[in-house]
């Protein structure tokens, strides 16, 4: 396996990243590969320029805004305006849009994150160019191909060149799809360098329990938005059903995606909700806060279910598998689907149980060592690495990463 760190860089040589985003978590993780990307290029001494492109998937003020101006993300170079329609049509434009940046552009390669419709496009779009594709949280499997996620992943993990994988067990599934290992790496999730990251600024937040009028350790928080909840009115019932009879012993408070909201108003569940209190999606320094503090969380995000963890708070996945398998073996997460008494049971169990399992998901530098392994990479041949002439980990010419 591709080992971080060990490959070597070469100096002088001028870098262009260009990194997709378009939906919330993206823009959570490309912080802190955006800060590591401006930090090493300065300390190595080679001119590295990022482009930042927005698809604009996610494009209200709570649920993309707030993230740049919380955590200090610049303004996207490109801001592609394309959010809404089928599954197809949006990543039909997207990848028609990203084309044509990436054509003038030229970037050495693209970067992208996790698994949503800007991945796909963004790894598409790169690969059909010759450009090298580098994915962010590769190798995640639900093996359910009934969801959106898992096509986008597969198909992403599949152009992709280099291939950072989050766990063990994402490196497992890359490596039984034939992915040859030396495109492969582990460098940790770059979800836990957010936490580390901004855990201290989480404060900034801190009237948020006041505001809410909630307990330290008094409440539940939840959030439900995967299509396979809110598209099928029978889960989405069964899963609000859970929340509200939670709701009638423990506050329980929801940030609510759009999309869930517009599902539960579609399918006349708004009045079904009981006590569960619905608030519009809040800032990343606000859900730290009100993950870290919660009882136990519920919740169908996988970005959650690992800040769960991060918080060492207990988790209730209201799902039938997850990709963060790790989490349910060491007993931080249950699976409970979407059955309201499975539910409640989960989360009786869940308010009973201490985490005590060590840290899962690196150690807090996985954006580092992503960018680390960008570098090291002979770049601009417009050739595919692993590929006879084409990238090749420098090991000639080179001097070790500093
Ligand atoms: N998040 C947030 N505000 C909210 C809900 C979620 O800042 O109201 C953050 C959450 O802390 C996590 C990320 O959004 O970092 C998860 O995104 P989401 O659940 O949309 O996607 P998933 O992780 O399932 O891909």
């Amino acid at each position: 396996m591709l080992a971080p760190g060990t490959l070597h860089c070469l100096r002088g040589t001028d870098l262009k990243i260009a990194t997709v985003v378009g939906a919330r978590p993206q823009f959570i993780k490309a912080c802190v590969v955006s800060r590591a990307i401006d930090r090493l290029g300065r300390q190595d001494g080679r001119s590295i320029t990022e482009l930042l492109i927005h698809t604009g998937q996610h494009f209200d003020v709570n649920m993309s805004d707030v993230f740049f101006e919380q955590l200090g993300l610049r303004e996207p170079d490109h801001h592609l305006g394309i959010c809404g329609g089928g599954h197809g049509a949006m990543t039909g434009r997207m990848l028609g849009a990203l084309e044509e940046v990436l054509l003038e552009a030229q970037p050495d390669w693209v970067v992208v994150f996790g698994d949503t419709n800007s991945t796909l496009a963004g790894a598409l779009a790169a690969a059909k160019l010759q450009i090298p594709v580098a994915h962010i949280e590769a190798g995640l499997r639900s093996h359910n191909r009934s969801m959106p996620e898992e096509i986008n992943r597969v198909v992403t993990d599949h152009v992709s060149d280099l291939l950072f994988a989050p766990t063990a067990t994402a490196v497992a599934n890359l490596v039984k799809e034939g992915i040859p290992s030396d495109r492969i790496s582990q460098p940790g999730d770059v979800m836990y360098d957010v936490v580390l990251r901004f855990r201290d600024n989480a404060g900034a937040a801190g009237d948020v329990l006041r505001r809410f009028e909630l307990d330290e350790r008094g409440y539940v928080l939840a959030t439900v938005h995967r299509a396979q909840n809110t598209d099928d009115p029978a889960r989405l019932r069964g899963i609000f059903e859970g929340l509200a009879a939670i709701s009638r012993s423990q506050p329980v408070l929801c940030p609510l995606h759009p999309r869930t909201r517009q599902a539960l108003a579609r399918n006349g569940l708004l009045d079904a909700i009981g006590q569960v209190r619905l608030i519009e999606p809040v800032g990343y320094f606000e859900m730290m806060e009100l993950e870290r503090n919660a009882a136990v969380i519920i919740t169908d995000s996988g970005g959650v279910q690992k800040e769960a963890f991060f918080h060492r708070v207990p988790c209730v996945t209201v799902r039938d598998e997850t990709e963060w398998v790790e989490l349910v073996e060491v007993g931080a997460n249950r699976l409970v689907g979407a059955d309201p008494q499975a539910i409640v049971r989960g989360f009786e169990q869940a308010s009973a149980s201490r985490i005590d399992a060590p840290d899962l998901y690196g150690k807090g530098n996985a954006a580092e060592a992503i960018v680390r392994t960008l570098l090291s990479w002979r770049a601009g041949s417009n050739a595919r690495p692993g590929l006879s002439g084409g990238l090749q980990p420098a090991t000639a010419q080179s001097t070790p990463a500093s």
